[in-house]
């Protein structure tokens, strides 16, 4: 129960991603807009994600995605869709009979407890970690002017493309007001882009595909997640339509 007057993880997140709400209560709005529509049930949905593999994602999955089927992993580092096309068409032949297809996506960023944006507490921590450390590490990089292809290529593949996508957008970077959630921006377009250019070029196989960018936002440990929507849309594969529903959702989601 709040108090008067205190100060929950959600308004501090609120600060910096107005449209940001409790991953649980996302997903399940979710699930109200596509029942009402188009009288699908969670279990009928094939969920794939691309999200970072950073165990936090794991540990604050929220348990109403259980619901569907999934997730299909296509995500690594920061999020971007590694796996890539043949990731995204395997997934969609794992898709029910009369079934429908949800792929979200997005970034992810720590804000602690006092409202920092780039950090969090761990499970089992006594003190505040770097979160998403691909996307800080390689902004420490770009920063100091370090050299990018000093890694390994064969051992860093992912990272490396991490830091070539920011480095794209260096001036961007290094006069942000925080160049942390602006670097989580530039990775935010970045997979936003590639999954789209995946999308047009997959054999999904299916009418209703469900396609949902955010900004994932981890709390503290005890806190769990939050998603701010970014884009929310239904493809309609049958007549090449695409429809937003993220007006209806932040309506909902007041
Ligand atoms: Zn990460």
């Amino acid at each position: 129960m709040k108090e008067p007057g205190s100060v929950t993880s959600l308004d501090l997140i609120r600060k910096i991603y107005p449209r940001a709400n409790p991953a649980e209560q996302s997903v399940n709005l979710l699930y109200d807009i596509i029942r009402q529509k188009l009288d699908l049930k969670p279990e009928q949905i094939l969920h794939a994600d691309s999200i970072c593999c950073d165990e936090v994602n794991t540990l604050q999955y929220p348990a109403a995605a259980s619901e569907m089927i999934g997730a299909f992993k296509m995500g690594g580092l920061s999020g971007y869709p590694f796996a890539g096309l043949a990731a995204l068409n395997t997934a969609a032949q794992h898709i029910p009979e009369h079934g429908a297809m949800l792929i979200s996506y997005g970034p992810h960023i720590g804000v602690n407890h006092k409202g920092v944006a780039g950090e969090l507490r761990r499970t089992g921590q006594c003190g505040d970690s770097i979160c998403c450390g691909a996307v800080i590490s390689s902004l420490q990089k770009i920063k100091e002017k370090l050299t990018i292809s000093d890694l390994n290529p064969e051992d860093n593949y992912q990272i490396n493309r991490v830091q070539q996508i920011l480095l794209k957008s260096e001036n961007r970077l290094m006069t942000a007001d925080n160049p942390i959630i602006e670097a989580t921006a530039v990775m935010y377009e970045a997979i936003d882009e590639k999954i789209q250019d995946l999308i047009s070029k997959s054999e999904l196989g299916v009418r209703h595909v469900f396609i949902a960018g955010m900004i994932l936002i981890n709390g503290d440990f005890d806190q769990g997640a939050y998603y701010q929507y970014k884009r929310l849309e239904h493809l309609d594969t049958l007549n090449n339509t695409r429809v937003s529903w993220l007006e209806e959702f932040n309506s909902k989601a007041e």
